[in-house]
């Protein structure tokens, strides 16, 4: 049996972290000494690069290089073509670059790392949640369950300080947002509310400055960059270092070849924080609708957490004390306190699985570590209403209630006889079918019943937001099965055991 790690899979940066001998989660660093690995993927000739190798070839090879992969988990409709005119799908890609975090573990350990936990945004659906579960199982993990990345961050920086309270925490990232309120108790974990945005992030920031510095080239010498993918993937690389430099900077400039001449376009940080300004007022009606639905006022927060490379502006930092009148918790590290706080969940999901190997023996002082979530997203099933006649959502689980946690909807058998019981799940909180994702069908054949016989469906959601579903007979409560959820939006389990089995052939380097 080998080794259990938590993996923060970001859509940008990823990182790996273990819980040492000593009880203390540390990041381990990659084959380059990195502690974090640039969530970057080049396919050349036959051979597959990750991290920044692969990063720094995307100037030169934009086409063979693909990157912000996240963005495009659980969308069948998406692939990247490689230039040698193979299509991987996001699974596959988040796969790669899961291998090389498990390879470089590996090596770092000198042990085989079987196990993980990875981490998603506290906003991902279920079928986001479903394609990182099978992404990891493609990359020949034992996936133990994923975690939502500001729960583990405040695991994280909880045991590390020993904070309590209420906590608030900010994860701006490369490519989502999520915002989680918290409540500390001990070695308690209990998460309250939780909002987000899955495609709100610095690469939105630095599109905002793409967008400018293309179209003072326009200006100056008429010459469009957005159509040219070289001088975009230039751009976007150069715009991002401008970004960070406005960071610590109050002015940057943006230095690019037009036609062979130099063009150097001055940015202020007043300018580029009024152009991203949308941006930033989208995560605060974020952290104002997640503090009312935990029924808290601003001032209520006890700590601030910043969590994600992207809270490293300045802004981010003045409008969350503005509205909260506290200074962001330091001492967390707003690149790894993701992959630390899921290699402690590593930690105690394997210890549960298996009592006697890696025990990491609590201290009579440390009371017992638990972690409780809520999800992000409602759950129902669709059914029709008896008054109007019309198929409507039935939420069964209300965003915010508390994981694990189930729902029952009661079914009758419209036809005696009927052997084929289809129920349409659904993920939101609108009546409105408009409004809410159908996740799947979940099916199943019952054995031939004698009469109209009433039936009792249980959604249920798992402690890392999958949901399941069963049957019962409402009669002698006995449970019937459990009803195989089909998601569209997700591998079958035929498509997972053959990619799995192809990437081990892989020589990912
Ligand atoms: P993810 O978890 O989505 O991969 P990270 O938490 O690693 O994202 O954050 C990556 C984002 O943080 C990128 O958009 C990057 O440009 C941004 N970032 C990193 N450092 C800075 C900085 N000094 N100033 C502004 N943005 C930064
Ligand atoms: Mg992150």
């Amino acid at each position: 049996m080998g080794r259990a790690v938590g993996i923060d899979l970001g859509t940008t940066y990823s990182a790996v972290a273990i819980v040492a001998p000593s009880g203390s989660p540390e990041i381990i660093a990659n084959r380059e000494g990195e502690r974090i690995t640039p969530s970057v993927v080049m396919f050349q000739d036959d051979s597959v690069a990750v991290g920044s190798m692969a990063k720094q070839a995307v100037t030169d090879a934009p086409e063979d290089v693909v990157q912000f992969v996240k963005r495009r988990m659980g969308d069948r409709s998406w692939s990247f073509t490689t230039t040698g005119g193979d299509q991987y799908d996001a699974e596959w890609i988040s796969a790669v670059i899961l291998r090389r975090l498990k390879d470089d573990a590996e090596m770092a350990l000198g042990e085989p790392v079987t196990d993980a936990v990875i981490t998603v945004p506290a906003y991902f659906d279920d079928a986001r949640r479903r394609a990182t579960i099978d992404a990891g199982h493609i990359a020949g993990f034992n996936v133990l369950g994923v975690i939502n990345e500001p729960t583990a961050a405040a695991v994280a920086y909880g045991l590390e300080s020993g904070i309590q309270g209420t906590v608030l925490v900010y994860d701006l990232g490369g490519g989502t947002f999520d915002v989680t309120v918290m409540r500390v108790t001990g070695n308690d974990f209990q998460v309250v509310a939780t909002r987000g945005d899955r495609n709100l992030g610095g690469f939105n920031w630095d599109n905002a400055l793409i967008t400018y510095v293309a179209e003072q080239v326009m200006e100056r010498t008429g010459v469009d960059l957005l159509e040219d993918d070289q001088a975009m993937a230039e751009l976007r690389e150069k715009a991002e270092l401008a970004k960070r430099t406005l960071t610590t900077m109050p002015e940057a400039r943006v230095l690019l070849r037009v036609n062979r001449k130099p063009v150097t376009i001055a940015v202020t940080r007043q300018l580029f924080d009024a152009l991203t300004r949308p941006l930033l007022s989208r995560t605060r009606s974020n952290v104002e609708s997640a503090l009312e639905d935990a029924r808290l006022g601003l001032t209520e927060v006890d700590h601030l957490l910043l969590v994600g490379g992207s809270t490293r502006m300045p802004v981010v930092r003045e409008m969350l004390t503005t509205l909260t009148g506290r200074e962001p918790s330091i001492g967390v590290h707003p690149d790894e306190a993701v992959a630390l706080g899921a290699s402690v969940q590593a930690m105690l999901l394997a210890s549960r699985g298996r009592a006697t190997d890696n025990p990491i023996p609590p201290t009579p002082a440390d009371p017992p570590v638990t972690i409780h979530d809520v999800t992000a997203l409602g759950v129902g099933v669709v059914a029709i209403n008896p008054s109007t006649n019309k198929r409507e959502n039935h939420v069964l689980l209300p965003h915010n209630s508390k994981i694990p946690g189930r729902g029952e909807q009661n079914f009758r058998t419209t036809t005696p006889g009927q052997i084929e019981l289809l129920v349409e799940i659904t993920e939101g909180d609108d009546d409105d079918l408009e409004y809410v994702t159908v996740v799947g069908q979940a099916g199943m054949t019952l054995r031939p019943r004698p009469e109209l016989t009433p039936l009792r469906v249980v959604i249920s959601v798992s402690a890392d937001a999958v949901i399941y579903a069963e049957v019962f007979d409402q009669v002698s409560a006995h449970k019937i099965g459990d009803l195989a959820i089909e998601r569209k939006s997700n591998l079958s389990r035929r498509q997972i055991d053959a990619a799995t089995a192809t990437l081990q052939s892989w020589d990912v380097s």
